[in-house]
């Protein structure tokens, strides 16, 4: 059976989800686009998808019965209304990050779901599926590591457009180490602090940058993470847990070592989107197979809600100086059976 799909969002990564699930991956085709720009949807679909129809609103092609299932990819204000109307249809729904825009909208998917009785929402993060990440955590659930005790982090970016503004670095550049740190780690986080280094003269005016993350989790784990946004030398994100019998580095990401004009050297990428790309491929292809056997096995809407909560404990922590307590309440029995989980 092949799955049929729809994609909400027709920007950069639908399109580039929209080519991998019509034309690069095993056992889907997208049958439905919609965007609010609906030239851009239109043109998007004579480029990728032919056959492909082309709906007015995210709702007509969620009521679509040729739709098996759906792919949200469109801008994060409207992912809550078109996730919670996909599990109303009863149609599994992969949600880009961030699951919703707010804590608040990321428990009613996560309540409307548990009422559903059926796991049908996956968020879209996609460093669970990196080659390097599921390495390092076979060397943490086998025990090589010891107990984790520490862990340190950095998420550095070249540069960021000027749309990036606020606190974004928290809201929208962390949200991955939130994710695949508590999945690392098989636990939860306690509390958030942030502390502001200098500022680098590479950033603007409006964009504070670097930020110091520090999290603690519920088994007495301390993390810090680096994040810095206008980074000169390119995009890099390094991850070292430190445990009570040895210490796990993320591997690099391959380059060639090259020895030339007097210098040793590797190049470092400068484009997130390569560092991951293999990872967006595995993440989908996991998805499209998890949903043709009858459930989705990815990132939880539990894990979506946990992110939201600790990025806006994290931005608390930033304005009023202080160690934010995490509090999110037990997770719903509904989410136990889920293999990816946290602390399943
Ligand atoms: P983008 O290029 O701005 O694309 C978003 C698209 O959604 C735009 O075409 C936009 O149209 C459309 N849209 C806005 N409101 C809509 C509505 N009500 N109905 C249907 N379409 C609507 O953004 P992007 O970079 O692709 O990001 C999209 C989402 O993916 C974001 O949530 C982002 O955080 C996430 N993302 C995740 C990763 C990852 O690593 N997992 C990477 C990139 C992006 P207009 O332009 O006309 O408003």
């Amino acid at each position: 059976m092949t799955l049929r799909i729809g994609v909400i969002g027709t920007g950069a990564i639908g399109q580039e989800h929209i080519e991998r699930l019509h034309n690069k991956l095993n056992g889907s085709t997208v049958v439905a686009v919609n965007d609010i720009n609906q030239v851009q949807a239109e043109g998007i679909a004579t480029k990728l998808t032919p056959q492909a129809r082309v709906h007015a609103s995210g709702q007509a092609l969620i009521d679509n019965p040729d739709v098996d299932a759906v792919v949200v990819t469109s801008w994060g204000p409207t992912h809550e209304e078109f996730v919670l109307a996909s599990i109303k249809a009863g149609k599994p729904v992969f949600c880009e990050k961030p699951l919703a825009t707010t804590a608040e909208a990321c428990l009613n998917i996560v309540n409307a779901e548990v009422a559903s009785g059926r796991h049908l929402v996956q968020v879209g993060f996609m460093r669970r599926y990196d080659k390097s990440y599921r390495l390092l955590k076979e060397q943490i659930d086998n025990g090589n590591l010891g107990a984790p005790l520490m862990v340190h982090c950095a998420h550095r970016n070249p540069s960021v457009p000027d749309v990036y503004t606020g606190d974004m670095a928290i809201t929208d550049s962390f949200p991955h180490e939130i994710d695949v740190l508590r999945w690392l780690l098989n636990d939860d986080y306690v509390s958030a602090q942030v502390i502001m280094p200098r500022k680098t003269r590479h950033t603007r005016a409006d964009l504070d940058d670097p930020h110091m993350i520090l999290l603690e989790t519920a088994k007495g784990v301390r993390i810090d993470v680096e994040v810095f946004v206008n980074c000169p030398y390119g995009y890099d994100i390094q991850c070292q847990v430190v445990g009570e019998d040895g210490i796990g580095y993320l591997p690099e990401p391959m380059s060639v070592l090259t020895r030339k004009d007097a210098r040793l050297s590797h190049e470092i990428l400068q484009d997130w989107k390569l560092r991951f790309i293999e990872s967006y491929d595995v993440e989908l292809q996991e998805w499209i197979d998890s949903v043709k056997a009858g459930e989705v096995r990815g990132p939880t809407a539990w894990d979506g809600y946990f992110a939201s909560v600790t990025a806006d404990a994290c931005v608390e922590a930033k304005h009023s100086g202080r160690i934010v307590p995490i509090e999110i309440g037990a997770r719903p029995a509904f989410y136990d059976r889920i293999s990816s989980n946290p602390s399943a």
